[in-house]
């Protein structure tokens, strides 16, 4: 196989052969036809999040073929097409993983961060937490659902179900949720960076009710609102677009931090909340809807190799929906 790897947190990706993988009892090995390029591998890559596996293959939006099958696997055979998200595997004993949160699990792997994901030709995966996929969808398309898509599913449920949604920050996971929210019959207010007209036009083409930079007053007050930028200043500028009673979910792993702000704009009844990881619950519930809703992703595909160039290039905004990665 051949992969992109991180070696040392701050470094540029590395291209390395190795054997391929095998499958250990429970596991499986899928060849990778698309992997998704999320803001977590940029965190990852930049040293922003503890303890990762070293050396590590990034990578958590991951859709391929499964071409070897570990012992002890009875629900997936050699051909199945498959998705590989975040969550990697969980304990299955912890308070959390008995309470149905396994999101929260003590003891999680997860897949690019803690295990090796997609950024290469095969990964390893432990066999309970892949997704069957329909046999002929578009894996490019499909790829970033793995990730924006089904954390971005969590957010909005956690969201509520007001009808006025503001997204900060539209890329991979706003312009899916933003679809979403469409057909669920809300309104979508976007928030970008001051002057991404790309991002701004991209929402307004998804049928968003206002597009306008993050500093901007919404023309309506919100009834929620969801961070997908790891900006903390967004958040009070939330807070303040939110109406008595509204919610603002951060849904990102890493935020920068969250400036002091009047403690009136979050009086009211306003609540803050944060979204982990995801749980297989949500998979199957997000991807049931993505084909009800008929949500098209609009992603930038890049050679594999070119991984480092296309993390640059999320890193300074250049990426308009969502990049993915081919081997
Ligand atoms: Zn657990
Ligand atoms: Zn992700």
């Amino acid at each position: 196989m051949h992969a992109m790897q991180l070696r040392r947190p701050g470094e540029p990706l590395i291209h390395t052969q190795m054997p391929d993988p095998e499958p250990g009892r429970g596991e499986v090995r899928l060849r990778v036809s698309a992997c998704g390029v999320c803001r977590t591998d940029l965190h990852v890559v930049d040293g922003e999040l503890p303890d990762p596996k070293l050396p590590v293959i990034p990578g958590h939006e991951i859709v391929g073929k499964i071409d070897a099958v570990g012992t002890g696997v009875e629900a997936l055979r050699i051909g199945i097409r498959v998705g590989v998200p975040w969550l990697g595997s969980t304990c299955g004993v912890c308070a959390y993983c008995a309470r149905d949160q396994e999101n929260l699990c003590d003891r999680p792997l997860f897949t690019g961060y803690t295990r090796d994901g997609g950024y290469a030709t095969h990964v390893v995966a432990d066999a309970r937490f892949v997704f069957p996929l329909p046999p002929d969808g578009d894996d490019v398309a499909t790829a970033p659902l793995l990730c924006a898509g089904l954390i971005g599913w969590r957010s909005l449920v956690m969201a509520g179900d007001g009808k006025h949604l503001g997204i900060f920050g539209f890329g991979a996971a706003g312009h899916i949720i933003a679809q979403v929210a469409r057909w669920q019959g809300r309104s979508v207010y976007a928030f970008t960076r001051k002057g991404d007209v790309e991002a701004q036009a991209l929402a307004t083409s998804l049928g968003a009710e206002w597009a306008g930079g993050s500093e901007e007053q919404p023309p309506a007050p919100l009834d929620a609102a969801i961070i997908f930028a790891p900006v903390g200043d967004l958040v009070p500028l939330a807070l303040r677009a939110v109406r008595k009673g509204g919610r603002v979910v951060c849904a990102g792993i890493h935020m920068s931090d969250i400036p002091s702000f009047p403690y009136r704009i979050l009086w009211e009844e306003r609540q803050l909340l944060s979204v982990a990881n995801l749980t297989r619950g949500d998979g199957i519930e997000f991807f049931k809807v993505a084909a009800q809703a008929g949500i098209r992703t609009h992603t930038s595909v890049f050679p594999l190799r070119e991984a480092n160039e296309v993390l640059a290039k999320l890193r300074a905004g250049q990426i308009t929906g969502a990049a993915v990665l081919q081997p």
